[in-house]
């Protein structure tokens, strides 16, 4: 139907008669001529209608912005001075002699020839339409290139892509399933899978020795920001290999895009102990880019009468760790009382600092509402402690660890971006060593990867000092952000029945629930290890994106429903019957228009 592509047009085909066809960007009438801006997913060419061709003009006249039509017609020099440089077909227009109205259009929801700020549930219920905006097609070309480029660096470096089933069995990543009713098989339920980790691990078994997959992966997330319930892995896994091998070969995949892809050549990835990137920067994904540490401060205040510093100091779950701004005494009253509201939402109860005015004059120089709890002496050892200048600002933070990480960490990010701290523009790194376990709010333990993840120590070791006992896994952090994470896995079975009972999983249980995998370790299972990068996060990442859903076709909103289709929607009893469900009250209605079943607390 068409020889180019509308933005394809240029001072080469000039005399060249061509038929382009796409939409109507706009449409401008000049007092007996009709410009036309068509565009496709390549571009926008002008096209000039003129009276000399009576049929096509008394259509251009008809055509409103989104009509999609075809013309055919030859390619000229604009006339000078209406050339338009910032556009790749800005020297030339095309005369139409032929057009063609191939479909009308209602007039759109939000306009795509201008620059309006449209709500991102508009956005979402039309996304066919807000997919037409060139920044978001231009997401999806380069979303494409960078699932070639990441293929073809698989493929020649042998791994092998195989497909694992999406109706299967709960895959352990730590999220709730998405569960999907049997109806073959009444009151049975197939779940989506979390990862295809252990399909993997099994391909493994059967000597595929390297396996890729662009995967599909469904987790059911309580809403945090920036999470999709179904979202996509670069899942890949080897056999033979060791740490280095995975991290070599990963650390060079992503190299190597970033520099062909978008001539970004990476630094040096630094290696970082999971307990260092605690302590230091309160997050297992450090920001490395802003130049503000963590520095524990609890040895120095636990004998003091504020209880507030004291009671965590002293306590073995509790933190107390100073955050020094240079040249932070510059911020005012209004902003500190904004960084106490942010930190705040981490769960911290306050924000108590030490503004530096004049070393020399000792704690007289020190202007602060804490310095009088502290005392003297120890208000400036802790201010020397954290290597504070005239000038500068202290933060605190006093509380649980967790909270006293979170909070710190968040805070240290915000304030470097506040500051404009930020000193390179591209900052990996690993974290390696992790925990195998953590404690869940039960006193349990529960797996800080997966389940399936080795350990650095020896099964007996493992079950005497399980707290304390590291894991052989590796997260590749890049600005703040995990891109992925895996791990050498266990390969025998002692070791991984070992793991299920640290986490309290029974024989009985284990058997039930991850017999295949069990039964594979005892026929001739290769040590073998693997990673995952987050796709969605990747490219959110390289183009600068500020929502991941701003680099999925079809994304679902912060409370897991598609806009477009409405989905989830309710299913008519029919459907229900055949799987034999009733349901135990008769779904209501939300605002949004999706159906929830009521919740049932009786
Ligand atoms: N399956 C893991 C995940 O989804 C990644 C891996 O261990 O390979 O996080």
């Amino acid at each position: 139907m068409r020889s180019h592509y509308c933005g394809g047009i240029n001072e080469s085909h000039i005399d060249q008669d061509v038929t382009l066809c796409g939409w109507v960007h706009r449409r401008r009438d000049h007092g007996g001529v009709i410009f036309l801006d068509l565009r496709d997913r390549d571009g926008i060419s002008q096209v000039v209608v003129d009276p000399d061709t009576p049929e096509s003009f008394q259509l251009a006249e008809k055509v409103r912005s989104e009509f999609v039509i075809q013309i055919t017609g030859r390619v000229r020099r604009r006339p000078a001075g209406t050339e338009n440089d910032n556009m790749p077909t800005g020297q030339v227009e095309v005369l139409g002699k032929q057009l063609t109205i191939l479909n009308a259009a209602a007039t759109p929801p939000f306009p795509l020839d201008e620059h309006v700020d449209v709500g991102e549930d508009v956005r979402l219920r039309y996304r066919f339409v807000d997919l037409r905006r060139p920044e978001m097609l231009n997401r999806l070309r380069f979303r494409s290139r960078v699932t070639s480029y990441i293929r073809n660096f698989l493929d020649s470096n042998d791994f092998m892509d195989v497909e694992t089933p999406i109706l299967t069995r709960a895959t352990p990543e730590g999220a709730r399933d998405y569960l999907v009713p049997s109806r073959t098989h009444n009151g049975s339920f197939f779940a989506l899978p979390q990862s295809p980790q252990l399909f993997k691990q099994l391909l493994m078994v059967s000597g595929v020795d390297r396996y890729y997959q662009i995967a599909k992966c469904f987790r059911d997330e309580d809403l945090r920001a920036d999470r999709q319930p179904e979202f996509t892995q670069i899942d890949l896994e080897a056999s033979f290999i060791d740490e280095e091998g995975l991290m070599g070969i990963t650390e060079s995949m992503v190299r190597k895009l970033f520099k062909d892809v978008m001539d970004i050549e990476l630094p040096e990835f630094p290696r970082m102990p999971y307990e260092e990137a605690m302590r230091r920067f309160g997050s297992d994904k450090p920001d490395l880019r802003i130049p503000l540490e963590l520095i524990d401060v609890a040895d120095l205040v636990e004998n003091v009468d504020f209880k507030v510093f004291a009671g965590p100091a002293k306590d073995p779950k509790g933190r107390v760790a100073a955050l020094r701004v240079p040249k932070g005494s510059e911020l005012t009253r209004k902003q500190i009382d904004e960084y106490t509201k942010y930190v705040g939402i981490y769960g911290a109860k306050g924000l108590a600092y030490i503004k530096v005015n004049d070393l020399a004059k000792g704690a007289e120089g020190l202007q602060s509402p804490i310095v009088k709890f502290l005392g003297d002496d120890v208000a400036m050892a802790v201010v020397e402690r954290a290597g504070a200048e005239d000038g500068d600002i202290v933060f605190f933070g006093a509380d649980k660890r967790s909270v006293v990480d979170e909070a710190l960490g968040a805070l240290r990010i915000r304030i470097g971006h506040d500051l404009n701290m930020l000193t390179a523009e591209w900052a990996p790194l690993w974290v390696v060593d992790f925990p195998m376990f953590e404690e869940t709010s039960d006193g349990g333990l529960t797996a800080i990867h997966h389940p399936f993840t080795a350990p650095s120590c020896s099964a007996e070791e493992l079950e005497a000092q399980p707290a304390t006992a590291l894991s052989r896994a590796y997260d590749m952090v890049l600005n703040g952000t995990e891109l992925g994470g895996g791990s050498i896995r266990i390969h025998d079975e002692a070791m991984q029945e070992t793991v299920f009972r640290v986490l309290g999983i029974g024989h009985e249980e284990a058997r039930s629930k991850f017999g295949f995998l069990l039964d594979a370790l005892k026929y001739g299972c290769p040590p073998h290890g693997g990673l995952a990068f987050g796709l969605d996060r990747l490219i959110m990442l390289m183009t600068g994106a500020s929502s991941i859903r701003d680099v999925i076709a079809f994304p679902k909103t912060q409370s897991a429903t598609c806009l477009m289709t409405q989905a989830p929607g309710t299913v008519d009893d029919k459907q229900l019957k055949e799987l034999n469900i009733r349901l135990r009250k008769p779904p209501v209605k939300s605002e949004a228009g999706e159906a929830e079943a009521k919740s049932d607390d009786a």
